[in-house]
């Protein structure tokens, strides 16, 4: 059980106001399938009314200077520094990840506040040199206006941090539509904005569901910039309908990240990094690996050690004590992974572990499925191909570095690599090689810090990065400005002679 006490029934903040909706869906803990609350399914009407109070907060918030909007971000993260554990508890209950790594994902979402807080005093511009005399030109990042933030349920506070944060730092004010999965973080930070003293409007939450709040917000002639994370079926549909408006839009989406383990690979190391990012968050990582692409030289030795080390995988409850491995999100997660397992069967993949539906005893009430080890894994296999998002892994075996390399990038995905080797010849040749947006050397697939970007190549993305400072990218506009002292009018590229 939890100890926190939660509202049965969550609200929209609008304007820095609470509002009830007029219909509810239910909020359910993976873990039991016991209901934890409602959450609101908004409206076009809740995205104008948050829209319009976004447009005219932002107009004094892009006024302030942003040092001073730094303060407010710096005492957002201690805030959220304070609430750290209520938070991951919270986090736990309602996307089933167990309570470390719940901490882990409340830790990220601090340490961006503090990060971003920090370019309250930079947010650097460039000034260079004019071609003309007495003429002086500068670049300036200013804010694109109201900016409309998407979230999935995988990542509930981490991802929106990653986005609200540099938005609010860059002068600009928002709409947040969380998923309706894992609403609690976002009714959380709703409540720690007010309490850190932003100005009511600045940043609003507004619950519902994709197709109808999610499409509003894109549509909305009012919000300049979509920054959306999520699948990659629903990225193209956002993109295309950002497209038609030629609204900027940022998507961060799917993965199919590898692990690649060479001949001269400490082989006990691999399996850890392997373990911990193929089957933590159950495998609903967007970084999660699902291949590994293994020397033939070492593959029986790795395959041992795996399906040894995975037998120590407990499975259950995340707010429970010893647990690696939590529930799936839901039934359709379910359904998506047990289709995937059928599909590698009758692809000729052969499965060493796992591969069903955990329902007894304990299990019985949650949505828990059994870490899955297939082997035999031919690269081109769908199960090889395509994002499963459960804790299935796909051993691949493969002669060569080159054809390591190879297996790795036949993928539409580009998120995270990794690669476990001693030559340090291989490592400096994987990194330019491996043609995913991050790459690990000898570690796992998964464990982004805040200050770098966070992004990935082909269908995972249309080249935005979210964190890192890069992130104000997707916020800000660059604008150049050129300030003519002269006195005269002097004609650029025409009276450069004179
Ligand atoms: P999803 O695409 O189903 O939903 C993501 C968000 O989009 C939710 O808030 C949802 O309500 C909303 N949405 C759904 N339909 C919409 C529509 N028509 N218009 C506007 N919004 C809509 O994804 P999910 O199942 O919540 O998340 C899992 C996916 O997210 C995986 O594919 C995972 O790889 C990806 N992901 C990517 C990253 C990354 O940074 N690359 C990080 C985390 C998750």
């Amino acid at each position: 059980m939890v100890d926190v006490k939660i509202k049965e029934k969550l609200q929209n903040f609008i304007g820095g106001n609470w509002s009830d909706g007029k219909k509810y869906r239910d909020v359910v803990n993976p873990a039991t399938k016991e209901v934890i609350t409602q959450v609101p399914l908004s409206t076009q009407a809740e995205v104008d009314q948050a829209v319009e109070v976004a447009k005219r907060a932002q107009k004094e918030w892009a006024l302030e200077p942003a040092p001073q909007r730094a303060e407010i971000l710096y005492e957002v993260g201690r805030l959220m520094k304070e609430k750290k554990d209520h938070l991951a508890r919270l986090l736990t209950l309602e996307n089933g990840k167990v309570l470390e790594e719940a901490r882990g994902e409340v830790q990220e979402g601090i340490d961006m506040a503090f990060y971003m807080a920090g370019e309250g005093r930079r947010l650097f511009g460039q000034t260079t040199n004019a071609e003309l005399k007495n003429k002086f030109a500068m670049s300036v990042r200013a804010p694109v206006g109201v900016v409309g933030i998407i979230t999935p349920w995988n990542f509930p506070i981490a991802i929106a941090t990653w986005k609200s944060f540099p938005a609010i730092i860059a002068g600009n004010a928002g709409v947040w539509k969380p998923a309706t999965e894992t609403p609690l973080m976002a009714h959380e930070m709703a409540h720690i904005f007010t309490e850190a003293g932003l100005p009511d409007g600045v940043m609003n939450v507004v619950f519902g569901a994709g197709a109808e709040v999610g499409d509003a917000m894109i549509q909305h002639p009012n919000i300049q910039v979509i920054s959306f994370t999520g699948s990659t079926e629903t990225g193209k549909h956002v993109a295309s309908e950002c497209g038609k408006q030629l609204k900027k839009v940022s998507l961060e989406l799917g993965g199919k990240n590898a692990v690649i383990v060479m001949d001269d690979a400490d082989i006990d190391l691999s399996v850890e990094g392997i373990l911990w990012s193929a089957f933590g968050t159950s495998g609903q990582r967007c970084t999660a690996c699902s291949r590994v692409i293994v020397h033939e030289a070492v593959k029986e030795a790795l395959e041992e050690k795996l399906v040894t080390a995975m037998q120590d995988l407990t499975i259950g409850n995340g707010l429970d004590d010893g647990i690696k491995v939590g529930p799936i999100i839901n039934e359709a997660g379910m359904e998506k992974i047990t289709k995937y397992i059928d599909i590698g069967k009758e692809e000729g993949a052969k499965l060493v572990k796992g591969g069903h539906v955990l329902s007894e005893g304990s299990f019985e009430t949650g949505y828990y499925f059994a870490p899955t080890l297939f082997t035999d894994v031919n690269g081109d296999m769908r199960i090889a191909q395509e994002e499963i998002f459960g804790p299935v892994v796909s051993l691949i075996p493969v002669a060569s570095f080159e054809e390591a390399i190879e297996v790795n990038n036949s993928v539409t995905y580009g998120l995270s690599s990794s690669i476990f080797t001693k030559d340090v010849n291989r490592v400096f040749q994987a990194q330019r090689d491996l043609d995913t947006g991050i790459v690990y050397v000898n570690a796992g697939t998964t464990g982004a810090e805040i200050h770098l970007p966070f992004g990935g190549t082909k269908g995972t993305g249309n080249g935005h990065r979210d964190s890192g400072v890069q992130a104000l990218d997707v916020f800000t506009e660059w604008k150049a400005v050129y300030v003519d002292y002269s006195g005269k009018l002097q004609r650029a590229q025409i009276d450069t002679e004179n």
